[in-house]
């Protein structure tokens, strides 16, 4: 039997975490310099949890979700991480810490989607929840964390898409304004959107099926029907997007797929690039409810979560890769035991250490030390080591030579550190 990974499911190999770590690195970086600390809450969660805050209808719910039955618990493998980091939130009251609090997370979600280029069934998110600012402020900021991340990474080719969806009130009345379009229409929309109809027509917008768009063209628009306050909340937002420089349209029929949402919402669309149907690379929102709807206080948040795996494909240039500083070629048995020792004592001092255990010819081992790019190859010969010395071969110069086995480590690591800038520390980059 021939055994493959799960499919929509990805192995990730050294050659290709190397990207993965500078993508990251720079995520980490980003965002604590906005104040975000790392938040890490487990991939199991209750599935009541995510159908109660991420909303019965939507398609994440209805049909992606891993969810199963386990010592009498509904659990369901999470698909996002904005109510786990809540029900943390709540769980763990941290309102009662801090007034503000920013979280920022980098994980592993699941959904039973159809797997394409950039649609994954394992998928990677980086994300950022912020706790406790109503905004209008903190909404911009938000975005222009991720603008900033984007061009920090080398994506310039991107464009933000906002909307409002006001608060309860709004939405309740543009609940009823849409039953009153859609209703006389209800022939004409895909089955799916049929049977949301009633429960949540929100939902029929940010359908993909092209026979709801049609229907949808002409649908009233919720920015028409924001009360003062949310009027003022939007206002401010794209004033203060005015003033951060950030290139973004107002897009009148951004309904994003979660049921959690309260005014501020946003999309980040790559604009050049071969992702086409999975060109959105961030998408986020206000979510002003969720804690309270969780147990927990009045407390407005938001947050956004940026897909992994579609910045990578547009995230240019290579990582360095990482070489070791020393490759230790023994050729006897003195030889083998000396260079356990000497791999030790180079790791203490910071070196990064191949040892060629394999017991092979000097040539072979030369071979492997120049493909893995050491900068160094120690050749411990057993008769050499019994005159107590040890022959250094500098595989960027060409030159050997020979020197004491005394005090070799100090003389290997000094060498190997100072003449290839992080290329011998093995945490350097
Ligand atoms: P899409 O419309 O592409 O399905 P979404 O609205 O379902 O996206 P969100 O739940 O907002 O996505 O997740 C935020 C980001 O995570 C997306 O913008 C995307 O970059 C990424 N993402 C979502 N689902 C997947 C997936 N199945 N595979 C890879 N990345 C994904
Ligand atoms: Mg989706």
């Amino acid at each position: 039997m021939e055994l493959r990974a799960v499919r929509g499911m990805n192995d990730i190999l050294p050659e290709e975490v190397e990207r993965w770590h500078k993508l990251e690195g720079a995520f980490r970086l980003n965002a604590e310099l906005h104040g975000y600390a790392e938040v890490r809450t487990p991939l199991l969660e209750p599935t009541e949890l995510f159908r109660h805050q991420m909303g019965e209808t939507t398609d994440v719910v209805e049909k992606e979700m891993y969810s199963f039955e386990r010592h009498g618990d509904a659990l369901t493998v999470r698909p996002e991480g904005t109510a786990g980091a809540a029900r943390a939130y709540v769980e763990h009251a941290v309102h009662a810490k801090e007034p503000v609090t920013r979280w920022y997370y980098i994980g592993p979600m699941f959904r039973g989607e159809r797997p394409a280029k950039g649609r994954y069934r394992q998928f990677y998110q980086a994300g950022c929840e912020l706790f406790g600012d109503p905004g209008p402020l903190c909404d911009a900021e938000t975005i222009d964390l991720i603008a900033g991340f984007l061009e920090r990474i080398g994506i310039a080719d991107f464009v933000v898409h906002v909307n409002s969806l006001g608060s309860a009130g709004t939405r309740e009345r543009y609940r009823e304004a849409l039953l009153a379009h859609y209703t006389p229409r209800k022939d004409r929309l895909s089955e799916d959107s049929q049977r949301r109809l009633e429960k949540n027509p929100l939902r029929i917008l940010d359908s993909k099926d092209p026979r709801d768009h049609e229907v949808s063209r002409d649908a009233p628009m919720i920015l028409d029907l924001l009360d003062d306050a949310d009027r003022a909340h939007w206002d401010g937002v794209l004033r203060c997007l005015d003033v951060l420089g950030v290139n973004y349209v107002i897009d009148r029929s951004l309904v994003r797929g979660l049921d959690y949402y309260t005014r501020t919402l946003f999309e980040v669309k790559a604009t050049s690039g071969d992702l086409g149907s999975q060109s959105t690379l961030a998408g986020g929102g206000r979510y002003d409810n969720m804690v309270a709807g969780l147990g927990g206080p009045s407390v407005p948040a938001i947050g956004f979560a940026m897909g992994m795996e579609r910045l990578l494909t547009l995230m240019p240039g290579d990582a360095p890769r990482r070489k070791p500083g020393c490759f230790l070629a023994p050729l006897g048995q003195v030889g083998a035991d000396r260079a356990l020792v000497l791999a030790k004592q180079l790791r203490a001092l910071g070196v990064s250490v191949e040892l060629d255990g394999r017991g092979g010819r000097l040539k072979s081992m030369l071979r492997r030390a120049d493909a893995v790019g050491a900068r160094l190859c120690v050749i411990l010969g057993d008769s050499e080591i019994e005159r107590g010395v040890l022959q250094i071969k500098d595989l960027a110069a060409h030159v050997q030579e020979e020197i004491p086995l005394e005090g070799a480590a100090r003389v290997l690591a000094d060498r190997a550190l100072e003449s290839s800038p992080g290329g011998g520390q093995r945490g350097a980059r």
